[in-house]
């Protein structure tokens, strides 16, 4: 079927259950963007799989809950530090590296998608 929409997630509330402690939680998709399969758990850090996609529904003026966690499109000024911390990383832990520092985020920032998705807790 013809939808107006990019992706069949955009805006809808999905769910995503723990595999490890059971907990379920509804995250809301703020724009016509894709949304990971895996998630973290805030509860005991397992992963959260998406869950009964059939129940997926498109609300999109959906006013998201105080404590609700939500899509967004992936902001630069979290990305920038992102990347200042993975280069550090790469500089530290990868042996026989020789680039500098600077040269490592410059490479990792040419990878920037604002389209990737995010999570924010509202
Ligand atoms: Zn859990």
């Amino acid at each position: 079927m013809e939808s107006k929409y990019k992706h069949a997630e955009a805006y809808c509330l999905m769910k995503y259950k723990c595999e490890k402690c059971g907990k379920t939680e509804i995250l809301w998709n703020s724009r016509d963007g894709v949304t990971p399969f895996m998630i973290n758990c805030e509860k005991c850090d397992g992963h959260m799989q998406h869950t009964d996609w059939n129940e997926d529904k498109r609300i999109i003026n959906y006013i998201p809950k105080i404590g609700q966690r939500v899509f967004i499109d992936m902001p630069f000024d979290y990305y920038k530090i992102y990347c200042r911390v993975r280069a550090k990383m790469i500089k530290e832990n990868v042996e026989g590296n020789t680039d500098t520092l600077q040269k490592i985020y410059n490479n990792l920032i040419t990878e920037y998608n604002k389209k990737e998705p995010y999570i924010i807790k509202i």
